[in-house]
């Protein structure tokens, strides 16, 4: 009997360790083999429909998963829901109801391979034991195809929940309602520009547990979701301490993530932002694929229960402080005063065709600005804004800027180019000054709105040049400008 109890308690401790080092380690060791899961074909933002349907077009050969046509957009492309494991649990995701939000699509896309390798196979069979998953990746291809917001009927999805009027609204309401699933996944992407509040640090990713009801109640529904948040922001955190945010918690009537949440469905809301360097998302791809997972192992192992609602409300708000570029206390001389200025300044991006995009940067702010942040930012007190000037040479056509040196020019404090003939349709270029046509004003003031084109001078040398909202140091202007733009 003393050695029957002995034995029980040295399987219990063995147990114990075991599931302890289990949960430390598992994610960090599938973070390891990302690279053997990332899907290769998606390699940016801007993925449409043709991307994807060949890679749902294989997964349909794969015993792992059952690939079913479940609509159509408005243009007639296909929605698929794609379903994998024999839980009894059933967990519903659906990304990109926004077009233009494709971050979590890609994510989705590494999910499929992770659950296709033969990697982890013991953890993926308990996992698939417990529940099922049901995918619905880039839910408004017609907005991916052009990369924007809104579907076809130019009506945002989003707030289509009650009327219902669109295919895609209502094809991701009668699968929810099928599925009557315990879990969902509401993936979306939000402003670059949002930072975690009381902090600098971007809202990399944001989180939030739809209310249901305008009141903001907390039923298990809720709480089971702000439990789940717990857990993939404990998560988050080894990778990108402090850049972890809670989207707005207001009741939105017309959206799915509170009707979804009000339906029964324990919903979250994973929202991904910025994340320096990373203009195309990549890393915070990556990030979505360890959040996301983490989440199902929780649910599968139940892990979450324990974990404490209040750790929810502790997570920071989305505030929106954070610029591209802030600059701080530049010398600004207006009629024959000398005031000083910070600048915050967006490099916008405007697309021009489906799958290409330029910069048109903009002064979003500008004052005191000493609340806000930036992805890069400057101290330049001491430092005066100069106007720049236009080139005295007048260039035939855009083939002659090659013959320029550029490096001497903005040295000398020319800014502006003029061209005699620019083709209509060009809006830019990739050289470090900005175009103009032969009617050109330079602008006489700085103004929230106005593209950033200036230099800032200290002891009588121009040191740095602005052109086009991007920062360059004058003694090393390689690589520091994405584009000029052309101003007629
Ligand atoms: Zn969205």
């Amino acid at each position: 009997m003393k050695f029957t109890n002995y034995k029980n308690v040295l399987i219990g401790l063995f147990v114990i360790f075991s599931s302890f080092s289990f949960s430390q380690s598992f994610e960090s060791k599938i973070i390891a083999h990302y690279k053997d899961f990332k899907e290769s074909s998606l390699k940016d933002r801007r993925i449409t429909y043709n991307d994807i349907q060949p890679l749902i077009s294989n997964l349909k050969n794969n015993p792992f998963f059952e690939v079913q046509k479940v609509g159509e957009s408005i243009e007639g492309r296909d929605l698929y829901l794609l379903s994998v494991g024999e839980g009894d649990t059933d967990i519903f995701l659906w990304s990109q109801m926004h077009g233009d939000e494709s971050t979590a699509t890609m994510a989705i896309f590494d999910i499929f391979n992770f659950i296709s390798s033969d990697k982890f196979k013991a953890e993926k069979a308990a996992l698939f034991k417990n529940v099922t998953l049901h995918f619905l990746p880039m839910l408004n291809p017609d907005g991916a195809e052009v990369f924007q917001r809104r579907n076809a009927l130019g009506i945002d999805v989003n707030r289509d929940a009650l009327r219902l009027q669109s295919p895609e609204g209502k094809t991701l309401k009668r699968i929810r309602d099928s599925l009557a699933a315990d879990f969902g996944f509401n993936l979306h992407d939000q402003s670059k520009y949002y930072n975690a509040e009381a902090s600098a640090n971007p809202a990399t990713i944001s989180f939030l547990a739809p209310a249901y009801n305008y009141e903001k109640d907390v039923n298990d529904v809720r709480g089971n979701a702000m439990k789940l948040i717990v857990e993939m922001n404990q998560e988050l955190q080894k990778y990108i301490p402090g850049q972890v945010a809670k989207y707005n918690d207001d009741f939105e009537p017309r959206a799915f993530g509170d009707n979804i949440q009000k339906w029964g469905t324990s919903t979250i809301l994973i929202e991904s932002g910025g994340f320096p360097d990373d203009p195309e998302k990549q890393e915070i791809r990556k990030l979505n694929f360890i959040a996301i997972l983490s989440a199902l192992f929780s649910i599968s192992n139940q892990d979450y229960k324990t974990l404490d609602i209040n750790e929810y409300k502790k997570i920071p708000e989305n505030d929106s402080k954070l610029f591209d570029l802030k600059l701080t206390g530049l010398q600004y001389e207006l009629l024959g005063e000398t005031y000083i200025l910070d600048l915050g300044i967006n490099n916008l991006e405007v697309s021009n065709g489906k799958n290409e995009y330029y910069h048109r940067s903009q002064i979003v702010d500008q004052g005191d600005l000493s609340t806000n942040h930036g992805y890069k930012a400057r101290n330049l007190a001491g430092y005066k804004i100069k106007p720049g000037h236009i080139y005295p040479q007048i260039l035939d056509n855009l083939k002659d800027l090659e013959k320029l040196d550029f490096s001497s020019i903005l040295s000398s404090g020319y800014s502006y180019v003029k061209v005699k003939n620019i083709p209509k349709n060009e809006n830019h270029t990739n050289y470090p000054v900005q175009i103009v046509g032969t009617g050109f004003k330079i602008p006489s003031r700085l103004s929230v709105g106005s593209n950033p084109t200036f230099f800032l001078e200290k002891d009588g040398k121009v040191e740095f040049a602005v052109i086009n909202g991007f920062f360059m140091d004058l003694e090393d202007i390689d690589n520091s400008i994405k584009n000029g733009l052309i101003l007629r």
